[in-house]
């Protein structure tokens, strides 16, 4: 039977797209820069559901492409060119299978917004922690598959350290039924573990066990105005001596980079987005924050700020932050960066990056905001006015950005991924040792080449 018959039969009515105007939103990234044509678009409801199709694509040898919210910023989720590809969408499996309080987790298959999970941790009195500005959109799949971060991983860590447990179909289609609860288990292997950050190129997740943490009660979030990166870093350590993990959010945003969000309450070349939670409402995290910006102003790291007074105010400061993205996007695009380095060569990398782009790339516009906490910048460069930004030498700037990161002990994708975008980065960063242990890994999950081809690995 030809395949898109027998995906028909098996998924039924809603199951499968097939003409190119249905298709057309699913093969194009976010970005709009990448765009392929599938064979179809499917979207199962059940894992079942799932191993049948990898059977099927087996058969025919059509490649599969997970996608969840496609929201990824390095094209990983949408085709390649030359290829039969059929993309995997999880929009149909999207429930929350529950929650368990007592051992504070909860079960979601993969096509469940980010978002969502946070609501329905919410509502049960937890904090489902990874948030980002895509987090309606993105998936628990998705967010999986590229070990998303967001703001928040300073208290507490990226997607990874979120999960406890994995329901995986594998290249022949069997389904592994990981989804335990267990903080520990050092049975063997944690086989997990190969999944997450794996770009759907090792096993197609379907559902997942994650932690939940206590929700806050009390949260204090303050808008800061700084000098240079430095005077951010010297303003992130004296928080952080004092705040300990209950400092949950540090975000960086120069000048340029805040004005594609939105406009600032004041003027400075440089923001720091704060924020102190606290797990008792009296424990007043908006003292601790009036206190440290107080000896900032004084020593003059910090040159003004504000402190939201109320939910409101809140939501509007870290709009500011979380309307870049969008904000730059409207605004003509930029070549991306995702870097990180070590915290105590972060303010020399904004330096560093602030002469390269002068010296080499007159004109054109820096736009750096990020999760400063966690030494992760997006390093974005906009095109002079006038210029579009298909005339800029990417190459050249991508490389010399990332040449810079990965000599002050950086890495060239810090929360992205590497996608179709960065498989350059990958062959001229990546370690031939650890290059070579993925191939192995690659080979032995999907001897085939079923699994996302012409992603993650050069
Ligand atoms: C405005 C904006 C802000 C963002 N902010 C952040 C941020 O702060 N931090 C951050 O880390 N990221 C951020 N991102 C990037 C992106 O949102 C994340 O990478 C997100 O985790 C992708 O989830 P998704 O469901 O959209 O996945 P997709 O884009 O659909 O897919 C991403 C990758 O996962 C694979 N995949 C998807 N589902 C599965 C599955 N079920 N099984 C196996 N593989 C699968 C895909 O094949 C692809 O390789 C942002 C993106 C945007 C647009």
């Amino acid at each position: 039977m030809p395949l898109l018959t027998a995906l028909s039969a098996l998924l039924g009515q809603g199951g499968v797209l097939t003409t190119p105007g249905d298709r057309a939103p699913f093969e194009r990234d976010w970005r709009g820069l990448a765009q392929n044509p599938a064979v179809a678009v499917a979207f199962p409801k059940t894992a079942e559901q799932v191993s049948e199709i990898v059977k099927l694509c087996a058969a025919h040898n059509a490649a599969i492409v997970p996608q969840g919210g496609n929201t990824g910023l390095v094209a990983g989720g949408v085709p390649i060119a030359g290829r039969a590809q059929l993309i995997l969408s999880f929009n149909r499996m999207n429930q929350v299978r529950g929650l368990d309080l007592a051992a504070n987790c909860a079960i979601a298959e993969a096509g469940v917004p980010l978002a969502r999970l946070r609501q329905a941790a919410a509502e049960a009195g937890r904090l489902f922690p990874v948030s980002f500005a895509a987090d309606g959109t993105a998936q628990i799949g998705g967010a999986i598959s590229t070990n998303a971060g967001g703001v928040q991983v300073l208290s507490y860590g990226n997607m990874r350290a979120q999960v406890l447990g994995l329901e995986v179909v594998l290249a022949d289609g069997t389904i592994w039924h990981g989804l335990n609860a267990l903080p520990k288990d050092n049975s063997g292997y944690d086989l997990k573990q190969l999944f997450i950050g794996a770009e759907g190129t090792l096993g197609i997740i379907t559902a997942a066990c994650l932690r939940l943490h206590p929700a806050p009660r009390a949260v204090a979030t303050a808008l800061v105005g700084v000098g240079t990166a430095a005077d951010a870093m010297a303003l992130f350590q004296a928080v952080r001596a004092s705040a300990g993990p209950a400092l949950t959010l540090c975000e960086f945003m120069t000048d340029e980079a805040i004005h594609l969000g939105g406009t600032p309450p004041f003027k400075a070349p440089s923001y720091l987005l704060l924020e102190v939670s606290a797990l008792e409402e009296d424990a007043a995290p908006q003292l601790l924050i009036e206190r440290a910006l107080e000896e900032a102003m004084a020593e003059g790291t910090a040159l003004d700020a504000v402190i939201a007074q109320s939910s409101q105010q809140r939501k509007m400061l870290m709009g500011l932050r979380e309307a870049i993205p969008e904000g730059e996007l409207h605004a003509g695009g930029a070549v991306k960066h995702d870097i990180s380095v070590p915290l105590s060569r972060m303010a020399e990398m904004v330096a560093a990056t602030q002469t390269l782009i002068a010296r080499d790339f007159a004109g054109c516009r820096l736009n750096i905001f990020g999760h400063l906490g966690d030494g992760n910048l997006h390093i974005n460069i906009r095109p002079p006015g006038g210029m579009a930004l298909a005339d800029l030498n990417k190459p050249a700037i991508t490389s010399a950005v990332e040449c810079l990161a990965v000599q002050l002990g950086g890495s060239f994708s810090a929360e992205h991924g590497v996608g179709q975008f960065r498989l350059n980065s990958m062959a001229a960063h990546k370690s031939p040792e650890a290059l070579s242990m993925m191939r192995r890994l690659k080979t032995a999950f999907d001897p085939a080449g079923l699994f996302n081809p012409g992603k993650t690995i050069p």
